[in-house]
């Protein structure tokens, strides 16, 4: 069978990883989570001291890290198990200045690039579509409002023991969303072929059947209907 890949883009928090993981075990494809790489990064460089607001000292270090996405899920930088440190606020607001960096973002597309070319995937972040994988079967762009993403992000925080405020969500997810959206290089925006969905009234599992739904319809595979 020829390989197939499925792109999910959109703005923060709006529950690309959540449904993202579904579809793909859904469909017996890998999950490849975008975002977890640019946290890493961001992590390394907070790690050895440097300010991930200076591009050059951030840059600096690229030769020098190695990232991997394990299949059980968990996220491992220059040998340390950074799953659970990637998700802290401080990684959260330093993260957009890191994937504003173009040397930083042609090394991460070209891991990524070579992780969906030997197998069927669904990948999600923000220029799948439009950059990592122009060539995408079925392109989402996953939508929701501010409020509905905080919210959910908020609660996912609490659930996980990591101490945050639904003030600082908010802010975090808006300063994101900006800095994504305006940068230069790869910004956050729809590929002209997605399909938008806007999740906010939305439960998760309805999200999950919408884009098998459209993967059915665009690839004529057979999702098991849940
Ligand atoms: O998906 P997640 O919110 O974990 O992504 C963290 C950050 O990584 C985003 O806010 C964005 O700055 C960056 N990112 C990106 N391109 C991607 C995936 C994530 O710029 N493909």
């Amino acid at each position: 069978m020829k390989n197939i890949a499925i792109a999910i883009d959109g703005p923060a928090a709006a529950g690309k990883s959540t449904v993202a993981k579904i579809v793909a075990n859904d469909l017996g494809f890998t999950y490849i989570d975008t975002g977890a790489m640019y946290r890493a990064f961001t992590w390394i460089v907070m790690e050895k001291g440097l300010d991930p607001e200076n591009e050059e000292a951030s840059c600096s270090i690229i030769p020098e890290v190695t990232i991997s996405l394990e299949e059980d899920g968990r996220v491992i930088c220059n040998g340390h198990d950074v799953t659970k440190a990637i998700r802290e606020p401080r990684v959260s607001s330093n993260v957009s200045y890191i994937a504003s960096y173009p040397k930083i973002r042609l090394a991460l597309v070209d891991m990524q690039r070579a992780m969906a070319k030997s197998k069927s995937v669904v990948m999600d972040g923000r220029d799948i579509g439009t950059y990592v994988l122009p060539d995408a079967e079925v392109k989402i762009f996953q939508i929701a409002s501010v409020e509905c993403r905080a919210k959910r992000r908020y609660e996912e925080n609490v659930s996980k023991g990591i101490p945050t405020s639904y003030e600082d969500v908010v802010a975090d997810v808006e300063k994101r969303d900006y800095i994504d959206s305006h940068r230069a290089f790869a910004p956050l925006k729809p590929a002209a072929d997605s399909v938008e969905l806007d999740t906010s009234p939305m439960s998760i599992m309805e999200v999950v059947r919408a884009i098998e739904e459209i993967v059915k319809q665009k690839t004529g595979l057979e999702v098991a209907c849940r």
